[in-house]
Protein backbone atom coordinates (compact mmCIF):
# COMPACT_ATOMS: atom_id res chain seq x y z
CA UNK A 1 0.00 0.00 0.00
CA UNK A 2 1.02 3.80 -0.59
CA UNK A 3 2.21 5.55 2.51
CA UNK A 4 -0.90 8.73 2.94
CA UNK A 5 0.09 12.01 3.70
CA UNK A 6 -1.32 12.87 7.25
CA UNK A 7 -1.00 16.15 6.13
CA UNK A 8 -3.59 15.74 2.85
CA UNK A 9 -6.64 13.96 5.07
CA UNK A 10 -9.20 15.46 6.25
CA UNK A 11 -10.89 14.59 9.32
CA UNK A 12 -13.49 12.70 8.13
CA UNK A 13 -10.69 10.98 5.56
CA UNK A 14 -8.47 10.71 8.30
CA UNK A 15 -11.38 8.54 9.97
CA UNK A 16 -12.14 6.14 7.43
CA UNK A 17 -8.20 5.50 6.83
CA UNK A 18 -8.68 4.64 10.38
CA UNK A 19 -11.56 2.25 9.85
CA UNK A 20 -10.32 0.86 6.32
CA UNK A 21 -7.42 -0.74 8.84
CA UNK A 22 -9.65 -2.37 11.02
CA UNK A 23 -9.13 0.55 14.08
CA UNK A 24 -11.61 2.27 15.75
CA UNK A 25 -12.32 5.97 14.25
CA UNK A 26 -11.30 7.87 17.60
CA UNK A 27 -7.58 6.92 16.76
CA UNK A 28 -8.14 9.87 14.47
CA UNK A 29 -8.82 11.78 16.97
CA UNK A 30 -5.66 10.86 19.25
CA UNK A 31 -3.39 11.13 16.18
CA UNK A 32 -4.74 15.00 15.36
CA UNK A 33 -4.21 15.96 18.95
CA UNK A 34 -0.99 14.83 18.60
CA UNK A 35 0.29 16.76 15.34
CA UNK A 36 -1.99 20.26 15.54
CA UNK A 37 -2.19 20.54 18.95
CA UNK A 38 1.18 19.08 20.17
CA UNK A 39 3.50 19.34 17.14
CA UNK A 40 4.79 15.86 17.54
CA UNK A 41 4.88 14.38 13.79
CA UNK A 42 6.71 11.19 15.08
CA UNK A 43 4.57 8.15 15.52
CA UNK A 44 7.33 6.75 17.94
CA UNK A 45 5.84 9.93 20.32
CA UNK A 46 2.66 9.21 20.15
CA UNK A 47 2.35 7.49 23.61
CA UNK A 48 -1.80 6.83 23.69
CA UNK A 49 -0.98 4.60 20.61
CA UNK A 50 -0.30 0.94 21.10
CA UNK A 51 3.17 -0.42 20.37
CA UNK A 52 1.44 -2.74 17.63
CA UNK A 53 -0.76 0.16 16.16
CA UNK A 54 2.70 2.16 15.84
CA UNK A 55 4.31 -0.24 14.26
CA UNK A 56 1.07 -0.73 11.61
CA UNK A 57 1.25 2.62 10.84
CA UNK A 58 4.44 3.57 10.48
CA UNK A 59 5.27 3.39 6.53
CA UNK A 60 1.38 3.57 5.89
CA UNK A 61 1.04 6.91 7.47
CA UNK A 62 3.52 9.82 6.52
CA UNK A 63 4.03 13.72 7.82
CA UNK A 64 5.44 14.96 4.95
CA UNK A 65 5.65 19.01 4.73
CA UNK A 66 6.94 21.40 2.87
CA UNK A 67 10.78 21.83 3.63
CA UNK A 68 11.88 25.52 5.30
CA UNK A 69 14.55 27.23 3.05
CA UNK A 70 15.17 30.51 4.64
CA UNK A 71 13.43 32.90 7.38
CA UNK A 72 13.69 36.18 7.04
CA UNK A 73 12.99 38.83 10.23
CA UNK A 74 11.91 42.43 9.41
CA UNK A 75 12.45 45.00 11.86
CA UNK A 76 8.65 45.31 12.47
CA UNK A 77 8.54 41.64 13.70
CA UNK A 78 7.31 40.36 10.56
CA UNK A 79 8.97 37.02 9.53
CA UNK A 80 8.51 35.55 6.02
CA UNK A 81 9.48 31.55 5.25
CA UNK A 82 10.34 30.33 1.77
CA UNK A 83 9.10 27.37 1.80
CA UNK A 84 10.31 24.24 -0.86
CA UNK A 85 7.14 22.43 -2.00
CA UNK A 86 9.01 20.12 -4.85
CA UNK A 87 12.48 20.06 -6.54
CA UNK A 88 11.53 23.06 -8.75
CA UNK A 89 8.87 25.50 -6.17
CA UNK A 90 9.30 27.20 -3.40
CA UNK A 91 6.52 29.57 -2.10
CA UNK A 92 6.14 32.04 1.00
CA UNK A 93 4.37 32.80 3.85
CA UNK A 94 4.32 35.61 5.92
CA UNK A 95 3.26 35.86 9.81
CA UNK A 96 2.56 39.64 10.50
CA UNK A 97 2.26 40.10 14.47
CA UNK A 98 -0.10 43.09 16.01
CA UNK A 99 -0.41 43.68 19.45
CA UNK A 100 -4.32 42.18 19.82
CA UNK A 101 -3.46 39.37 16.57
CA UNK A 102 -1.22 37.18 15.02
CA UNK A 103 -1.83 36.89 11.07
CA UNK A 104 -0.60 34.31 8.87
CA UNK A 105 -0.82 35.31 5.36
CA UNK A 106 -0.99 31.43 3.59
CA UNK A 107 -0.23 31.11 -0.54
CA UNK A 108 -2.69 28.74 -2.11
CA UNK A 109 -0.95 28.02 -5.90
CA UNK A 110 2.65 27.93 -7.07
CA UNK A 111 2.72 31.10 -8.99
CA UNK A 112 -0.93 32.71 -10.32
CA UNK A 113 -2.78 32.45 -13.58
CA UNK A 114 -4.37 35.61 -13.16
CA UNK A 115 -1.76 38.16 -14.20
CA UNK A 116 -3.34 40.78 -12.41
CA UNK A 117 -1.30 44.01 -13.83
CA UNK A 118 0.02 45.42 -10.48
CA UNK A 119 0.60 42.20 -8.94
CA UNK A 120 4.36 40.59 -8.72
CA UNK A 121 3.42 37.03 -8.24
CA UNK A 122 1.38 37.51 -11.65
CA UNK A 123 4.26 38.43 -13.53
CA UNK A 124 6.16 34.90 -12.83
CA UNK A 125 3.28 32.49 -14.78
CA UNK A 126 1.52 30.41 -13.18
CA UNK A 127 3.33 26.42 -11.99
CA UNK A 128 1.10 24.66 -9.75
CA UNK A 129 -1.88 24.07 -6.96
CA UNK A 130 -0.47 23.23 -4.06
CA UNK A 131 -1.92 20.29 -2.25
CA UNK A 132 -3.45 20.48 1.02
CA UNK A 133 -0.43 19.29 3.16
CA UNK A 134 1.24 22.54 1.27
CA UNK A 135 -1.00 24.52 2.37
CA UNK A 136 -2.20 23.57 6.47
CA UNK A 137 1.64 22.57 6.07
CA UNK A 138 2.57 26.27 6.11
CA UNK A 139 0.23 26.72 8.97
CA UNK A 140 1.86 24.05 10.54
CA UNK A 141 5.26 25.29 10.19
CA UNK A 142 4.83 28.48 10.89
CA UNK A 143 3.38 27.59 14.14
CA UNK A 144 6.27 25.34 14.95
CA UNK A 145 8.48 28.39 14.04
CA UNK A 146 6.56 30.92 16.32
CA UNK A 147 6.86 28.57 19.00
CA UNK A 148 3.16 27.89 19.66
CA UNK A 149 3.05 24.03 19.99
CA UNK A 150 2.11 22.85 23.51
CA UNK A 151 1.17 26.38 24.70
CA UNK A 152 -2.04 27.29 26.01
CA UNK A 153 -2.40 30.83 24.05
CA UNK A 154 -2.59 31.44 20.25
CA UNK A 155 0.50 32.93 18.35
CA UNK A 156 -1.20 32.94 15.05
CA UNK A 157 -4.87 33.85 15.72
CA UNK A 158 -5.43 34.47 12.15
CA UNK A 159 -5.48 33.14 8.94
CA UNK A 160 -5.76 35.05 5.64
CA UNK A 161 -5.24 33.47 2.48
CA UNK A 162 -3.51 36.18 0.78
CA UNK A 163 -0.29 34.63 -0.05
CA UNK A 164 0.73 33.66 -3.39
CA UNK A 165 -2.04 32.34 -5.79
CA UNK A 166 -5.91 32.49 -6.48
CA UNK A 167 -7.08 30.10 -4.08
CA UNK A 168 -10.31 29.85 -5.86
CA UNK A 169 -8.81 28.16 -8.78
CA UNK A 170 -8.06 25.85 -6.08
CA UNK A 171 -10.94 25.16 -4.65
CA UNK A 172 -10.99 21.42 -2.87
CA UNK A 173 -7.08 21.96 -1.43
CA UNK A 174 -7.96 24.89 -0.17
CA UNK A 175 -11.37 24.65 1.65
CA UNK A 176 -10.09 21.31 3.28
CA UNK A 177 -7.07 23.34 4.72
CA UNK A 178 -9.02 26.03 5.73
CA UNK A 179 -11.81 23.90 7.47
CA UNK A 180 -8.74 22.16 9.23
CA UNK A 181 -7.74 25.80 10.05
CA UNK A 182 -11.07 26.18 12.20
CA UNK A 183 -11.55 22.28 13.41
CA UNK A 184 -11.07 22.18 17.10
CA UNK A 185 -8.98 19.14 16.07
CA UNK A 186 -7.05 21.08 13.93
CA UNK A 187 -5.84 25.01 14.62
CA UNK A 188 -9.54 25.57 16.46
CA UNK A 189 -9.79 29.28 14.05
CA UNK A 190 -13.27 30.55 14.68
CA UNK A 191 -14.88 31.29 11.27
CA UNK A 192 -14.31 34.63 11.43
CA UNK A 193 -10.62 34.60 11.72
CA UNK A 194 -10.32 32.63 8.61
CA UNK A 195 -10.10 35.00 5.41
CA UNK A 196 -10.60 34.01 1.54
CA UNK A 197 -9.36 36.83 -0.40
CA UNK A 198 -10.31 36.24 -3.94
CA UNK A 199 -9.28 38.27 -7.63
CA UNK A 200 -13.51 37.58 -8.25
CA UNK A 201 -14.30 34.45 -9.49
CA UNK A 202 -17.99 34.13 -9.06
CA UNK A 203 -18.57 30.58 -9.51
CA UNK A 204 -15.85 29.91 -7.03
CA UNK A 205 -17.62 32.50 -4.79
CA UNK A 206 -20.81 30.46 -5.06
CA UNK A 207 -19.04 27.20 -4.59
CA UNK A 208 -17.49 28.71 -1.10
CA UNK A 209 -20.87 29.53 0.24
CA UNK A 210 -22.29 26.29 -0.47
CA UNK A 211 -18.95 24.29 0.97
CA UNK A 212 -17.97 26.13 4.31
CA UNK A 213 -18.54 29.37 6.48
CA UNK A 214 -15.21 32.10 6.41
CA UNK A 215 -14.32 35.88 5.96
CA UNK A 216 -14.80 36.45 2.44
CA UNK A 217 -12.27 39.16 0.94
CA UNK A 218 -12.51 40.40 -2.90
CA UNK A 219 -9.74 42.52 -4.45
CA UNK A 220 -11.74 45.17 -6.06
CA UNK A 221 -9.16 47.76 -7.20
CA UNK A 222 -11.59 49.13 -9.45
CA UNK A 223 -15.30 50.91 -9.61
CA UNK A 224 -15.92 50.41 -12.86
CA UNK A 225 -15.00 47.58 -16.01
CA UNK A 226 -13.27 49.48 -18.04
CA UNK A 227 -10.82 50.04 -15.63
CA UNK A 228 -11.00 46.70 -13.92
CA UNK A 229 -10.61 44.75 -16.71
CA UNK A 230 -6.92 46.35 -17.50
CA UNK A 231 -6.13 45.67 -13.52
CA UNK A 232 -8.00 42.63 -12.70
CA UNK A 233 -8.19 40.79 -16.61
CA UNK A 234 -10.42 37.89 -14.20
CA UNK A 235 -12.79 40.85 -14.73
CA UNK A 236 -13.59 40.64 -18.23
CA UNK A 237 -15.17 36.99 -17.62
CA UNK A 238 -16.98 38.29 -14.49
CA UNK A 239 -17.46 41.95 -14.71
CA UNK A 240 -18.32 44.15 -11.72
CA UNK A 241 -21.82 43.69 -10.95
CA UNK A 242 -21.68 39.89 -11.47
CA UNK A 243 -18.90 39.95 -8.54
CA UNK A 244 -21.56 42.39 -6.62
CA UNK A 245 -23.98 39.84 -6.28
CA UNK A 246 -22.12 36.82 -5.67
CA UNK A 247 -20.46 38.58 -2.79
CA UNK A 248 -24.30 39.59 -1.64
CA UNK A 249 -25.41 36.09 -1.74
CA UNK A 250 -22.42 34.73 -0.37
CA UNK A 251 -23.51 37.35 2.54
CA UNK A 252 -26.54 36.40 2.77
CA UNK A 253 -26.43 32.62 2.86
CA UNK A 254 -23.58 33.56 6.07
CA UNK A 255 -26.00 35.56 8.45
CA UNK A 256 -25.29 38.78 7.05
CA UNK A 257 -21.66 38.63 7.17
CA UNK A 258 -19.93 41.70 5.92
CA UNK A 259 -17.30 41.29 2.93
CA UNK A 260 -14.52 43.25 3.02
CA UNK A 261 -12.86 44.79 -0.21
CA UNK A 262 -9.66 45.18 -1.21
CA UNK A 263 -8.42 48.75 -3.26
CA UNK A 264 -4.90 48.83 -4.10
CA UNK A 265 -4.05 52.43 -4.49
CA UNK A 266 -2.06 53.38 -7.46
CA UNK A 267 -1.27 57.04 -8.38
CA UNK A 268 -3.02 58.17 -11.38
CA UNK A 269 -4.70 55.49 -12.25
CA UNK A 270 -7.72 54.40 -9.73
CA UNK A 271 -6.82 57.03 -7.27
CA UNK A 272 -9.13 60.08 -8.19
CA UNK A 273 -11.38 61.75 -6.45
CA UNK A 274 -13.78 60.72 -8.97
CA UNK A 275 -12.79 57.16 -8.31
CA UNK A 276 -13.50 57.51 -5.08
CA UNK A 277 -17.39 58.61 -5.64
CA UNK A 278 -17.80 55.92 -8.20
CA UNK A 279 -16.75 53.37 -5.80
CA UNK A 280 -18.76 55.15 -2.65
CA UNK A 281 -22.28 54.70 -5.08
CA UNK A 282 -21.30 51.25 -6.00
CA UNK A 283 -20.63 49.84 -2.58
CA UNK A 284 -22.96 52.33 -0.35
CA UNK A 285 -25.31 50.28 1.71
CA UNK A 286 -23.56 46.72 1.24
CA UNK A 287 -22.86 44.43 3.62
CA UNK A 288 -19.32 45.00 3.86
CA UNK A 289 -15.70 46.67 4.36
CA UNK A 290 -13.20 48.68 2.46
CA UNK A 291 -9.31 48.14 3.10
CA UNK A 292 -7.06 50.28 1.20
CA UNK A 293 -4.32 48.84 0.23
CA UNK A 294 -1.06 51.21 -0.37
CA UNK A 295 0.51 49.38 -3.59
CA UNK A 296 4.04 47.73 -2.96
CA UNK A 297 6.40 48.86 -5.90
CA UNK A 298 8.58 46.36 -7.40
CA UNK A 299 10.87 46.56 -10.15
CA UNK A 300 9.41 46.63 -13.24
CA UNK A 301 5.32 47.25 -11.77
CA UNK A 302 5.38 50.70 -14.08
CA UNK A 303 3.11 51.89 -10.99
CA UNK A 304 3.42 53.90 -7.81
CA UNK A 305 1.68 54.31 -4.90
CA UNK A 306 -0.78 57.03 -3.94
CA UNK A 307 0.34 59.88 -1.74
CA UNK A 308 -0.37 60.05 1.52
CA UNK A 309 -3.34 62.85 1.08
CA UNK A 310 -4.60 61.19 -1.84
CA UNK A 311 -4.77 58.24 -0.12
CA UNK A 312 -6.21 60.41 3.41
CA UNK A 313 -8.67 62.27 0.84
CA UNK A 314 -9.88 59.07 -1.14
CA UNK A 315 -10.43 57.11 2.37
CA UNK A 316 -12.81 60.80 3.43
CA UNK A 317 -14.75 60.20 0.79
CA UNK A 318 -15.80 56.66 1.37
CA UNK A 319 -16.33 57.29 4.80
CA UNK A 320 -18.65 60.06 4.15
CA UNK A 321 -20.69 57.14 1.55
CA UNK A 322 -21.29 55.22 5.69
CA UNK A 323 -18.88 52.75 4.40
CA UNK A 324 -16.50 51.86 6.92
CA UNK A 325 -12.84 52.19 5.51
CA UNK A 326 -9.18 51.12 6.52
CA UNK A 327 -5.80 51.87 5.45
CA UNK A 328 -3.81 49.02 5.87
CA UNK A 329 -0.49 49.22 7.23
CA UNK A 330 2.39 48.00 5.32
CA UNK A 331 4.34 45.95 6.92
CA UNK A 332 7.41 43.72 6.51
CA UNK A 333 8.43 45.75 3.33
CA UNK A 334 12.01 45.47 4.44
CA UNK A 335 12.06 42.13 3.79
CA UNK A 336 10.01 42.09 0.72
CA UNK A 337 6.76 40.51 2.75
CA UNK A 338 4.37 43.64 2.17
CA UNK A 339 1.42 41.96 0.18
CA UNK A 340 1.75 41.62 -3.45
CA UNK A 341 5.58 41.20 -3.09
CA UNK A 342 5.62 37.35 -2.56
CA UNK A 343 7.48 35.68 -5.29
CA UNK A 344 8.61 32.02 -3.91
CA UNK A 345 10.47 30.58 -7.39
CA UNK A 346 8.52 29.08 -9.67
CA UNK A 347 9.40 27.22 -12.87
CA UNK A 348 6.84 28.18 -15.21
CA UNK A 349 9.49 31.68 -15.89
CA UNK A 350 8.52 32.16 -19.40
CA UNK A 351 6.28 34.89 -19.12
CA UNK A 352 8.04 36.67 -16.52
CA UNK A 353 10.95 36.68 -18.94
CA UNK A 354 8.92 38.14 -21.38
CA UNK A 355 7.97 40.88 -19.14
CA UNK A 356 11.34 41.66 -18.17
CA UNK A 357 12.68 41.87 -21.22
CA UNK A 358 9.21 44.36 -22.11
CA UNK A 359 10.42 46.39 -19.55
CA UNK A 360 14.15 46.60 -20.09
CA UNK A 361 14.76 43.99 -17.10
CA UNK A 362 17.44 41.44 -17.52
N1 LIG B 1 -5.57 36.00 -5.56
C1 LIG B 1 -6.08 36.57 -4.34
C2 LIG B 1 -5.01 36.76 -3.27
C3 LIG B 1 -3.96 37.74 -3.73
S1 LIG B 1 -2.93 38.62 -2.66
C4 LIG B 1 -6.72 37.91 -4.63
O1 LIG B 1 -6.53 38.42 -5.73
O2 LIG B 1 -7.42 38.44 -3.79
C5 LIG B 1 -3.88 39.61 -1.63
C6 LIG B 1 -4.08 41.07 -2.04
O3 LIG B 1 -2.87 41.77 -2.36
C7 LIG B 1 -4.97 41.18 -3.24
O4 LIG B 1 -5.96 42.13 -2.98
C8 LIG B 1 -4.02 41.66 -4.30
O5 LIG B 1 -4.69 42.32 -5.32
C9 LIG B 1 -3.12 42.57 -3.50
N2 LIG B 1 -1.86 42.92 -4.17
C10 LIG B 1 -1.22 42.24 -5.15
N3 LIG B 1 -0.10 42.88 -5.52
C11 LIG B 1 -0.01 43.99 -4.75
C12 LIG B 1 0.95 45.04 -4.64
N4 LIG B 1 2.05 45.06 -5.37
N5 LIG B 1 0.72 46.00 -3.72
C13 LIG B 1 -0.37 45.95 -2.93
N6 LIG B 1 -1.29 44.99 -2.97
C14 LIG B 1 -1.12 44.02 -3.89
Amino acid sequence: MQPVNFFNLTQETLRSFFTDLGEKPYRATQVMKWVYHQGVIDIELMTDLSKDLRNKLAGLLVFDLPIIETEKISNDGTRKWLMRVDEKNCIESVFIPETDRGTLCVSSQVGCPLDCSFCSTGKQGFSRNLSMADIIGQVWLANRELGYFGQHNRIITNVVMMGMGEPLLNFENVTAAMDMMKDDLGFGLSTKRVTLSTAGVVPGIDRLAQTTRVSLAVSLHAPNNPLRDTLVPINRSYPIESLLEACRRYSETNQGDPITFEYVMLANINDSQAHAHELGRLLRGFPGKINLIPFNPFPGSGYTCSSKPDLDRFREILMDYGLITITRKTRGDDIDAACGQLVGQVVAKARRHQLNTEVGIH
